[in-house]
């Protein structure tokens, strides 16, 4: 008889348990979201019917304390947990802690868990099962003379992976004997830090494969089901960022052998619930090797949903009640192709570096029955330190790969993120190479094309800057608007009345290498700007609005453009549909505050940034604009001014210290004060 959950805690934060806490809802099913401190104002929070505080923000003592967690459940009454990705999702201790303290564990069993959580014994398990397995060593015997004799063995290139590994972290190539060594500590060293185990276990290191996975699904009543493949080659850092179902060009009986060998490794550990058997692929010989299960719902599960119509969350679900599988797998049948982009606050040209910071502003492409958006942030939200940068993933499907990939690209134009690098623009080029269009995929994809994928810095091109500056003139205007509406007798700018008025407004580009100050004239006219650039474009006629959300519209001579523009300070940013997120320098606002007017007495900061220089002390005698700190900001030097003439009384912050937007940095008696 199966049980009937009610109440379900989602041990998880971010777009994964917003995507659950979807499903639940749906079902009737009520949803307890657990948070830490850091992550009081998320969206999971808010989205979930009740929400309990677990601890502070490092996962450690939040969402990977098991206890904390079980504890919580009990407290709100919740009947079942829903562990998502990551965190506590393959933790076999924590299922079984679950399962006794009465709860129902939305995935497989504690020891299906276990036996396929260490790579090495999940391997021997799989080759015993009939499974290809790649060629290697996956003993006990760790001692480094043992592992070097595997290694000559197996033959070079040889693949060192820690044992307990996950997300790609601690896998080290050696490309021959005198290398091994050097591989091997490193290796044992990440995977330590990493995992706190220092096992590993060899592999022969694969040409060039392609990642080929199948989704698995079992009940607890003996059934087995795949839900067809998907490919997730493109990778950086061992790591996916495009998945795509199903996996495109693979032959009828590969696909085939690979289903079959699926359903015998997950039958082989009894598996119950949604799981996913990797695989590499070599095209070339049609042979493929047994890589890893995951014991869980996977990122990319939503490329399989679109292309199959069915919700694996509420799969997930009616499994652990323990209901049968809802269909056969006859039943199960796929149209189309979907693929799916995660968009990550990282730093391509930086090795994929992740980045943080505020997601100032943002906009994601409008929902529809092909485009799917799950996201666990919004405008205002902080990528941190301590968890995941995922910021989004973006889906799309269509009738076939080409579609899809197209609608794909039109989503990720419609995409814009102010405040925290991403890799957008890059994931915008990856989806227009020719390599990729032609679906010639592999895992050495990036690398291999990574010339053409990494944007070089060059500056931004006349409309780019034309919109910059139309953002700003669009502002003035919305703010002298408003003023004037407060009080008529404001409205005395020059230009604001019915005649043509000049001005000139230096900008200078931020993002590219060598940057200098361009001239742009602006002649006001009624209801309408001209603009001039240096280069000798020119807008003879443009006009526009900028939405409280960020949104800029503007007309340029007739041309309809849209962008997402903001200010901090003298610091405007601006995304586009090319996907790169654009910095320009306002030179008239650098010495001013960060919503513009200067504070009298008061020195604050416009940006984030650290006191790179004071270049005056506090008792100086200085007059309006004298420069008084140097702050350091995104590799950059600002100089800061003295908002009025007056006497330095106190700098706030020491030399070297990192201060907030809005800091209070520098105090002063002004003149006559
Ligand atoms: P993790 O669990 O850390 O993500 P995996 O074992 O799943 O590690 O491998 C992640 C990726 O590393 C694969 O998708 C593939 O790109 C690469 N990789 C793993 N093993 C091999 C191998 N033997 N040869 C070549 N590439 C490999």
């Amino acid at each position: 008889m199966p049980t009937l959950v009610r109440k379900i805690l989602i041990a998880n934060r971010g777009e994964i348990a917003c995507r659950i806490i979807g499903t639940a809802r749906r079902l009737g099913i009520a949803t307890v979201a657990v948070y830490s401190e850091a992550d009081r104002h998320a969206r999971h929070v808010a989205a979930a019917d009740e929400a309990i505080l677990v601890g502070p923000a490092p996962a450690g003592k939040s969402y990977l304390d098991g206890a904390k967690i079980i504890a919580a459940a009990k407290y709100a009454k919740a009947d079942a947990v829903h562990p998502g990705y990551g965190f506590l999702a393959e933790n076999a201790d924590f299922a079984e802690a679950c399962a006794g303290a009465g709860l129902v564990f939305v995935g497989p069993s504690p020891a299906s868990i276990r036996a396929m959580g260490d790579k090495a014994r999940a391997k021997a398990l799989m080759a015993e099962a009939g499974v290809p397995i790649v060629p290697g060593y996956f003993g006990d015997d760790q001692r480094a003379g043992r592992l070097a004799e595997e290694a000559s063995r197996i033959g070079y290139p040889v693949l060192v992976k820690p044992s307990a590994g996950g997300g790609g972290k601690g896998m080290k190539i050696a490309a021959s004997t005198e290398d091994f060594s050097t591989a091997l500590d490193s290796a044992k060293r990440e995977a330590a830090a990493s995992f706190g185990d220092d096992r590993v276990m060899l592999e022969k290191y694969l040409a060039a494969p392609r990642h080929v996975e199948v989704q698995v699904f079992g009940d607890g009543h003996g059934t087995i089901v795949h839900l067809f493949d998907r490919d997730c080659s493109i990778q950086r850092r061992h790591q996916k960022i495009l998945e795509e179902a199903p996996a495109p060009g693979l032959s009828d009986e590969l696909r085939k052998a690979m289903r079959a060998a699926a359903i015998a490794a997950a039958r082989s550990v009894a598996y119950i619930g949604a799981g996913t058997i990797e695989f590499l692929v070599t095209p070339a010989d049609g042979a493929f090797y047994f890589l890893e299960m995951n014991t869980r719902l996977q990122v990319e599960h939503p490329v399989t949903e679109m292309i199959t119509g069915l919700d694996l969350v509420a799969w997930q679900i009616r499994v652990a009640e323990g209901a049968r599988l809802p269909l056969a797998q006859d039943e199960i049948t796929a149209a189309g192709h979907a693929i799916e982009a995660r968009i990550y606050a990282e730093d391509p040209a930086r090795d994929f570096l992740p980045r943080t910071g505020s997601l100032e502003r943002v906009a994601f492409p409008p929902a529809s029955p092909d485009v799917r958006v799950d996201s666990g942030v919004g405008a205002g939200d902080e990528i941190s330190i301590h968890y995941d940068p995922l910021v989004a993933k973006v889906i799309a499907h269509g009738e076939d790969r080409p579609s899809a990939l197209r609608r794909l690209g039109h989503a990720l134009g419609e995409t814009r993120i102010l405040g925290v690098e991403t890799n957008l623009g890059f994931l915008r080029r990856v989806l227009a190479h020719a390599a990729f269009l032609e679906a010639r995929l592999d895992t050495s994809f990036i690398e291999r094309h990574s010339a053409a994928l990494v944007a070089e810095a060059k500056p931004a091109a006349a409309e780019v800057l034309a919109l910059a500056v139309l953002g700003l003139l669009c502002e003035r205007d919305a703010e002298a608007r408003s003023s004037a509406m407060l009080d008529p007798w404001n409205a005395r700018d020059a230009w604001r009345l019915n005649e043509a008025a000049e001005e000139t407004i230096h900008v200078r580009d931020a993002t590219a290498q060598e940057a200098h100050a361009e001239a742009i004239r602006v002649v006001h006219t009624p209801g309408a700007w001209s603009l001039a650039l240096a280069d000798g474009t020119q807008y003879f006629r443009s006009s526009g609005a900028l939405a409280a959300d960020g949104t800029l519209r503007v007309d340029l001579d007739g041309h309809r453009v849209e962008a997402l523009w903001m200010r901090s300070g003298p610091e405007i940013r601006l995304a586009t549909r090319e996907g790169e997120q654009h910095r320009f320098l306002v030179q008239s606002l650098e010495a001013r505050g960060p919503h513009g007017g200067g504070q009298t007495g008061r020195l604050t900061a416009p940006m984030p940034g650290r006191i790179a220089a004071f270049l005056v002390a506090p008792g100086a005698e200085v007059a309006a604009n004298t420069p008084v700190l140097v702050l350091e900001a995104m590799k950059m030097e600002h100089m800061l001014r003295a908002p009025s003439a007056g006497i330095v009384r106190e700098f706030t912050f020491s030399l070297g210290d990192q201060v907030a937007e809005g800091a209070l940095l520098v105090t002063f008696d002004p003149d006559g004060a």
